[in-house]
């Protein structure tokens, strides 16, 4: 039984690694090395550039630690001593950082080998009780994580417990790299991202757009079966508009520039949320009228820092599938109910059923009435538990404006991701003047609440590349079947099948290359069809395919007759 918890052995980790550094560069200056969600780092100031190699040379001193067992001597000292320890071993980093600590709190320090550290603890008694350890990586960390200062080395690594524990962890590691989005996007030909039109800017391929395509039209089918009306709106708006939502004053930095037509100011949308208020703003509005529920897929464009683009998951332009709900407080708990089962049907009917939800509550600063928070909380309350959905409160981590759930699901691998976002807001309705006249003729200001289901469809897809790595199930697949010629006397045969199934929308294509059909199947499995459908001479006489299905293998001969009721059962299936 393991006497630590993994967080203990993993910050033990990182001044273990820190005692090895300093053992192969004496002059090393450090920073901090704290535990991470699976595993560790520590960030050095070194005067030479680290190397794969030196992981090496790091970890083999390491385990040598391990070995001799060293205890983990804690001591204080006083502010002064700090200081003049800290100063003699010249560790300026530390010495900033001593000045964090609060007056009167304790100044401690762990003493590992030769290695001494400014630390709250706690730690391990002895490095024989650290197990395990891998390092990982080497990445450049600004001090602080500010551009102004000084770019630190950080180096990435892992602990556990257990041997089979780091296995596991590495073959995890494995797997996501062969999952990666940004490899089998530019393998299977899905997306790119050109630097010639700018970082974060995703270009969707014909492949790619077809998946989208797909998407994009269950999607806005799923959100007419449920009562959902949508709205297109444009991707630029007047200034005044963004003064208005607020926008301006809080927001500015993740908008781009204003570009100026006919003397007035216009603004890239970073959001959807006012052109949808203004959509509402057309005309007066009857309580008969609410609940509104309005979706988009809107484009929107925010400036993200190019050091934190990665591929589709983080992106400068991108399409949320957006929804505003506009209500009464009468309607609020029914219509809150409603959007999140309607949320955990889509992601049921994609196939993703771990889902965990995070709710967010009032911040000390905070807008809107006391009644109406407690009000939307408790709606929030009760629609997860009447869902059963496992729920963890951040108390206090809400915006200014209202309290929300996220939802989070689990991929293939086990990553936990943030999808669905349900957002109540008091402020842009206050901002607008939204209102409607109630029953008793008098105005009253509705309730508003964003939605994002998916997030945004870029991401959504990385995260979907990732999760089926490359193979798409039936519904999804830009191309859906091939059929593989043995040789060119079967090609008349094949075309004309092909003909038959495309008329039923099946997206499905003929490999007449004069390959070898070893060699054509080849090509079809790396390009994850779900259906290779070959004919040779034996297939052409009994009018049928010998068919290799990606999920189930070998199946056989099957008839023409029988393969389009298979294909169409699996997309219906969506399997
Ligand atoms: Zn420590
Ligand atoms: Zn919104």
């Amino acid at each position: 039984m393991a006497k630590y918890s993994i967080d203990i052995i993993r910050h033990s980790a990182a001044h273990l690694m820190a005692a090895a550094v300093q053992e192969l560069f004496p002059n090393a200056k450090f920073d901090i090395g704290p535990s991470t969600a699976d595993g560790f780092y520590y960030d050095f100031d070194l005067e030479q550039r680290l190397v794969p190699d030196d992981l090496k040379k790091i970890e083999n001193i390491m385990k040598k630690l391990i070995n001799k067992k060293l205890p983990f001597e804690y001591f204080e000292l006083s502010r002064d001593e700090a200081e003049k320890l800290l100063e003699d071993q010249n560790q300026s980093y530390k010495l900033d950082r001593l000045n964090d600590i609060p007056e009167d709190d304790k100044i401690s320090f762990y003493k590992c080998g030769e290695f001494v550290d400014l630390c709250r603890g706690p730690h391990v008694e002895h490095t024989g009780q650290i197990g395990v350890i891998k390092l990982l990586s080497i990445a450049g960390s600004y001090f602080r994580g500010k551009e102004s200062n000084p770019m630190l080395q950080r180096i990435y690594g892992t602990a556990f417990n257990e041997k089979k524990d780091l296995h596991a962890f590495l073959q995890q590691i494995e797997e996501a790299k062969k999952r990666d989005h940004r490899k089998l996007g530019k393998e299977l030909d899905l997306f790119s991202i050109s630097e010639k039109v700018g970082g974060g800017l995703a270009l969707w391929h014909p492949k790619g757009a077809m998946i989208r395509n797909i998407f994009e039209t269950f999607w806005r089918e799923e959100h007419y079966k449920n009562d959902y009306d949508l709205l297109f709106t444009p991707h630029i708006g007047r200034s005044g508009l963004w003064e208005t939502s607020g926008h301006l004053d809080f927001y500015k930095d993740a908008m781009y520039a204003p570009m100026e037509i006919d003397g007035n100011d216009y603004y890239v949308k970073p959001m959807n949320c006012p052109f949808h208020i203004e959509v509402y703003q057309s005309r007066l509005r009857s309580y008969r009228e609410l609940p509104l529920r309005w979706a988009e897929l809107g484009t929107v464009y925010r400036y993200e820092k190019s050091g934190v683009l990665h591929g589709l998951l983080r992106v400068r332009g991108f399409t949320q599938d957006d929804a505003h709900i506009i209500c009464t407080p009468e309607q609020i708990e029914t219509e809150i109910a409603e959007v999140l089962r309607f949320s955990l049907s889509i992601w049921k009917s994609l196939g993703f059923t771990d889902i965990k939800a995070y709710l967010a509550t009032r911040p000390v600063k905070s807008v809107g009435e006391p009644e109406r928070w407690e009000q939307a909380l408790h709606s929030l309350e009760k629609a997860v538990k009447e869902h059963g959905l496992e729920c963890e409160v951040d108390v206090g981590g809400g915006a200014f404006y209202g309290p929300k759930i996220d939802l989070k699901i689990k991929d293939a691998l086990g990553r936990e991701w943030q999808m669905t976002t349900i957002q109540f807001d008091f402020n842009l309705p206050e901002r607008f003047g939204m209102s409607y006249i109630g029953e008793d003729g008098r105005k009253h200001q509705p309730y508003m609440v964003h939605r994002a289901l998916l997030g945004s469809l870029e991401r959504f897809f990385g995260i979907l590349i990732e999760h089926y790595s490359g193979a798409f199930p039936l519904w999804l697949a830009p191309e859906q079947a091939r059929i593989l010629p043995i040789t060119e006397r079967h090609h008349e045969y094949a075309l004309k099948a092909q003909k038959t199934l495309k008329r039923l929308g099946l997206r499905i294509h003929t490999d007449c290359r004069s390959e070898t059909i070893g060699s054509k199947i080849k090509d079809a499995r790396n390009a994850r069809i779900p259906y290779i459908l070959v004919a040779g001479d034996r297939e052409v006489e009994s009018a049928a395919f010998s068919v290799r299905s990606r999920r189930e293998g070998q199946i056989g001969e099957l008839s023409l007759e029988i393969l389009k009721e298979k294909l169409l059962d699996d997309i219906n299936k969506k399997v």
